[in-house]
């Protein structure tokens, strides 16, 4: 019995663990996933500062201030950010003071330079609108003690941020998981033998490029197997000859053709096999096991079907070896500009371009024609929509999910589809 997309996701992803964690410097770990919790160890702003260039005040004394009855205090001092107060504030007195500085004991409000003459010595307030204003709290962003970054979270730039802001250095994230891949076929040459594919004789392993890159998108570090022929002896040999690794890829070999060996050789070699179908276009054949300990994602040849069983199953099983805790992608609602026709049985996955209709919707037409060998089609699309197994006829102008690719947000922690 074939798997649902749902199933075959949800199983390849419960198999999976956490891989170990290392150490790198903050400035290195953009798109790592945080393996451990990071607590502030302080109050984030440090100290009541001010939002505004201003006055530092109190409230009592400018309550009431308007350009008929304007209000004149004593300037006792300047206070630049990174500077403090040299005393308190008094009645009637006032600070200048700058964005960022700290507020003065005794100050509670800070009226904005616009409201003011700007006086150096006194200066007069004209206007009371900013009175109990202008204050940044201490610990409004983050109180000491208060989760900063939470462990699975993939890095951005605004996390870096926080992570500098709370004096993180260096930070713990998991290893980047080493993807072995490996393309299979004989019809295949990597592009320094282009003079054969000009030929007319073979045709160039694009998998090997399109997989690769897209491991690197998800944080992995490749580890390139190579091109094996058609042969159950080579396919053995360079398997057998495969480093340490954290998931395996092969890509082809794995329908039901006479020169079809992937499932049958890993098989021999003690692999724990899964499954091999899954009800899907593209991409039915996709294989599933364990090998050495590490899983066995096997991936479809025809070029558009291993990108896109790629981005169903093996981005969200790189997502939980690194420790993400959300590792499915999420549909988004879209309306059709066209109207569709799929094969019953079958869950869809129709390469499309999304964009806002200017109607306050996302439309979505498809790339062109689906055949899963064209690759420019997937070049094109900058998203999948999901066609439910159940609906063979969609009409222009319904809504549907899509799939964003490329999107590390929009994810949850069941399937989908
Ligand atoms: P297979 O899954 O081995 O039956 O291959 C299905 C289709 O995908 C065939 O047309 C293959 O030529 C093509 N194909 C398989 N592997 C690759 C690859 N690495 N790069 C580009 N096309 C491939
Ligand atoms: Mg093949």
């Amino acid at each position: 019995m074939a798997h649902t997309v749902a199933q075959a996701a949800t199983e390849i992803v419960a198999a999976i663990h956490t891989i170990d964690a290392e150490d790198v410097p903050l400035r290195r770990a953009l798109g790592r996933v945080l393996a451990a919790d990071v607590m502030s160890p302080l109050d984030l702003p440090p100290w009541n500062n001010s939002s505004m260039d201003g006055y530092a005040v109190r409230s009592g004394d400018v309550r009431g201030a308007s350009l008929a009855h304007p209000v004149t205090l004593a300037v006792i001092g300047t206070i630049a950010a990174g500077a403090r107060a040299d005393r308190p504030l008094g009645t009637a007195e006032a600070y200048r003071i700058m964005t960022g500085a700290p507020l003065p004991p005794g100050a509670d409000t800070v009226v904005r330079v616009e409201d003011t003459d700007a006086g150096v010595e006194r200066v007069t307030i004209r206007d009371d609108r900013d009175v109990g204003r202008n204050v940044r709290p201490r610990g409004e962003d983050l109180a000491a003690g208060a989760l900063a970054v939470a462990r699975g979270t993939r890095l951005d730039p605004a996390h870096l941020g926080v992570l500098a802001s709370v004096g993180s250095a260096t930070v713990r994230v998991a290893r980047r998981p080493r993807v072995a891949i490996l393309a299979t076929g004989d019809e295949l040459v990597d592009v320094d033998r282009f003079d054969e594919v000009r030929r007319g004789e073979r045709i160039v392993t694009s998998n090997s490029y399109t997989l690769e890159a897209l491991v690197r998108t998800a944080g992995g570090e490749p580890v390139l197997l190579g091109l094996v022929r058609d042969d159950p002896a080579a396919l053995r040999a360079c398997l057998a000859a495969a480093p340490p690794h954290d998931l395996l890829l092969t890509s082809g070999g794995i329908s039901v053709g006479e020169f079809d060996h992937t499932r049958r050789v890993l098989a021999d070699l003690g692999a724990e096999l899964r499954f091999w179908r899954v009800k899907i276009r593209p991409g039915a054949p996709l294989g599933f096991g364990t090998w050495r300990g590490a899983p066995w994602i096997g991936l479809p040849g025809n070029p558009v079907s291993s990108m896109v069983t790629f981005e169903l199953f093996a981005r969200p099983a790189l997502r939980r070896l690194q420790g993400v805790a959300r590792v499915f992608a999420q549909r988004v609602p879209v309306r059709l500009t066209q109207r569709v026709v799929t094969l019953a049985g079958l869950t869809h996955f129709l390469r499309a371009v999304v964009h806002p209709d200017g109607d306050g919707v996302l439309a979505a037409r498809l790339t062109g024609a689906q055949g899963s060998g064209l690759l420019t089609s997937m070049a094109r699309a900058n998203a999948l929509l999901v066609v439910p197994a159940d609906r063979q006829v969609v009409e222009a102008g319904e809504t549907l999910g899509a799939l964003l690719l490329g999107n590390e947000t929009l994810l949850g922690e069941s399937v989908d589809l």
